[in-house]
């Protein structure tokens, strides 16, 4: 989410996660947090993980602290790789045994997954 809404910022300007300012002048502060709610649009390596960029390390820090006490739920995650998987895939029904080739997950982990998007 905290890429989306950057497509009219110029190349190499920054936005704020906390205050929204535009950043130009290359100060801003970033921080890698741990977050299972993140699943990268097509890179795999980045999931679980959310890139914060800060004006100042204020504001880095008070949304660092904010991710901190989000809880970081596996299932979660997995199911957002699900969610992934079945967005690229033509038609949109892959099996359990399709769904553990493309996502890397055993077929335990895809039913947690499953058992987690349903509560
Ligand atoms: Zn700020």
């Amino acid at each position: 989410m905290a890429m989306d809404g950057r497509s009219h910022i110029r190349p190499g300007a920054e936005l704020c996660d906390v205050c929204g300012q535009v950043i130009t002048d290359g100060s801003q502060v970033y921080a890698l947090v741990p977050d299972s709610s993140a699943v990268h649009e097509t890179a795999s390596r980045f999931d679980g993980s959310r890139l914060l960029t800060g004006c100042d390390n204020a504001h880095l820090a008070s949304l660092v602290r904010e991710y901190e006490q989000r809880p970081y739920v596996a299932a979660e995650l997995w199911a957002g790789q699900i969610t992934r998987a079945l967005q690229a895939a033509s038609p949109a029904s892959l099996t359990v045994a399709q769904l553990s080739a493309v996502t890397g997950l055993s077929a335990t982990q895809i039913e947690a997954a499953v058992a987690w998007n349903n509560t």
